[in-house]
């Protein structure tokens, strides 16, 4: 491997392209599947500085944050951090394109990029506040890119990267789990057939872990193929309730939220440094509600407030986040490349089909990624 922190020996930077337009489907504006607008005419990416790359997409990956951001969700949040100066009139963002996974090939390096060269077959998960890779070309810092795994196509690598972010920094950086120590684990899944699901279950697994997940009863051979070692259908009946039959938990995983809150902490092992992580969180509607202070405020409000409520009870209550990671990525990729994890695909749309992925994604009951062929 190289080393990604090294400084570049030598400087990879191809001519500029000469090309100024592509293609992409962007937004003009926040609002329903209607927004969604072809063109031939999107801004060409431009390298910025001199960590950055520029991708040419060969497939783009959809995750429900796609919809809700086509939707205008986390605008007033991502609007700081993409101008954090407020120099731009609102609505600045627009052309929007979304997609927040990417597999593809490196077309073009800035001058401190060691780690990549123009033709290296990459992945990444693309942040929010970025431009997404429903289009031709993106760029993105070179630390947030990956090679990708040898052994899958761009369609199936694609699958991979944002859920495998998001489930890596939930629970290797805030559950605290890793190779070494999750030997014999009991990690419970809420919500085991999605994208984060279906990865993290076989993430644990690759690690030794047992795995117990919640799904509809249609999805249990779906997580069974994956590893799943105890399966708990939550369409019938109280989830809670067989869920508390079981032998306890040191950490669960929710992908889920809404009333899981309320039941989820009393299943973990308690005094045991035991956790609770949630993927599904108010933190970007406080922000974009109250703004960025008054919303930042609120959330260490209530997550202090409920992190001290459950530690005198024994347990820890924490909130999990994406987290771009190119270095995570190649540690996912090597797992990858060994087997031990496989894309689950669901479904394959063309370029033309943007509209109908989306569409598909929003209707929810995921199993697995909807995915979209670029290139
Ligand atoms: P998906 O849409 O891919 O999967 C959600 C899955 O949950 C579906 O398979 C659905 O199937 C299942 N499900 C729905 N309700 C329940 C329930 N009550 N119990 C068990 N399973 C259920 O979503 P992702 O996996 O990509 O993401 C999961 C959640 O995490 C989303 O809410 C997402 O917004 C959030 N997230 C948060 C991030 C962050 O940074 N905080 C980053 C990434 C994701 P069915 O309805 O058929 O049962």
């Amino acid at each position: 491997r190289l080393n990604r922190h090294a400084g570049s020996a030598k400087t990879f930077s191809t001519s500029p392209s000469h090309q100024s337009v592509m293609q992409a489907w962007v937004i003009d504006k926040y609002g329903d599947n209607s927004v969604l607008r072809f063109t031939k005419n999107a801004a060409f990416p431009v390298i910025h500085y001199p960590n950055e790359v520029i991708i040419k997409v060969h497939a783009a990956g959809l995750n429900p944050l796609d919809v809700n951001m086509r939707g205008g969700y986390g605008a007033a949040t991502l609007a700081m951090k993409r101008d954090p100066l407020n120099i731009n009139k609102s609505g600045s963002e627009f052309p929007l394109i979304l997609g927040r996974d990417v597999s593809g090939v490196i077309m073009e390096c800035g001058l401190d990029v060691g780690y990549f060269k123009p033709g290296d077959e990459v992945w990444a998960a693309i942040p929010p506040w970025k431009q997404g890779g429903l289009a031709e070309f993106v760029v993105l810092s070179a630390n947030e890119v990956s090679h990708k795994p040898k052994s899958l196509s761009h369609t199936d690598a694609v699958c991979l990267p944002y859920v495998a972010a998001t489930a890596w920094s939930a629970l290797v950086n805030t559950g605290g789990l890793n190779k070494d120590n999750c030997s014999n684990k009991r990690v419970l899944v809420l919500g085991g057939s999605g994208g984060v699901g279906t990865f993290s279950i076989q993430l644990l697994k690759s690690w030794g872990g047992h795995v117990t997940v919640t799904c509809s009863q249609n999805a249990e051979r779906l997580v069974r193929s994956l590893g799943a070692d105890d399966v708990v259908d939550y369409t019938s009946g109280p989830v809670e309730r067989k869920l508390q039959a079981l032998e306890k938990f040191d950490l669960v995983l929710d992908n889920v939220g809404g009333e899981t809150e309320k039941w989820a902490l009393e299943l973990l092992k308690p005094w045991s440094g035991a956790k609770y992580v949630t993927l599904v969180t108010p933190f970007l509607r406080n922000t974009d509600q109250l703004g960025l202070a008054d919303g930042m405020m609120r959330n260490a409000a209530t997550i202090a407030t409920k992190a001290l409520k459950h530690l005198t009870k024994g347990v820890h209550y924490r909130w999990g986040f994406f987290a771009p990671s190119g270095s995570a990525l190649d540690d996912v990729s090597e797992i990858v490349d060994a087997g031990k994890i496989h894309p689950v695909l669901e479904e394959k749309f063309s370029f033309s089909q943007v509209p109908q992925a989306m569409q598909k994604v929003e209707q929810g009951h995921a199993r697995g990624k909807t995915v979209v062929t670029v290139a």
